[in-house]
């Protein structure tokens, strides 16, 4: 298992675990009036346990590292070094890591993505180095975070050791 790699590789690009509990924590907080920061960085943590969640990290922020090392090949270099909107493989990678949660990752997903709030925006706004696949990851694992707290707080007795 890969969880420690993940998360230095995540700290290393400039994504901390507590910055993507926050983005949860704004999700969930309307709905679940008693949520703490800790239960979603508790979320976040599970999410990030998940195998096919990992290994979507480390190939969407190997591009992101190759692509500012310019070491890809043409054209996907250039591709990755300007960003190019209607790419959309950063988007489909990222949705391997919501599927896992269901239909409520894919909604909280959209709506991340649209908004970016947050270290998703600060990335986005792209300051120095590639985060073409880093922003999307962290909006899919915010979204799963947040849809594992939506499944499991409505009756959180009942569905004790789900998900
Ligand atoms: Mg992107």
């Amino acid at each position: 298992m890969f969880y420690g790699q993940v998360v230095r590789l995540l700290e290393k690009r400039g994504v901390s675990l507590d910055a993507i509990a926050e983005i949860v924590y704004a999700l969930q907080k309307p709905y679940h009036e008693d949520l703490t920061v800790g239960q979603c960085r508790e979320s976040v943590e599970h999410v990030l346990r998940k195998r096919e969640v990992q290994h979507a990290i480390i190939t969407g922020i190997t591009l992101d590292m190759m692509a500012e090392e310019k070491k890809l090949p043409e054209p996907l270099q250039t591709i990755l070094a300007i960003d190019e909107p209607l790419y959309g493989m950063d988007e489909i990678l990222a949705l391997g890591i919501t599927n896992v949660y269901g239909s409520i990752g894919l909604t909280n997903f959209g709506y991340l993505d649209k908004r970016k709030p947050l270290v998703i925006g600060r990335l986005n706004r792209g300051s120095a180095g590639v985060h073409v696949f880093l922003d999307d990851l962290v909006a899919g694992i915010a979204a799963a975070a947040s849809a594992r707290i939506a499944h499991r707080l409505p009756d959180g007795e009942r569905f004790e050791g789900d998900v």
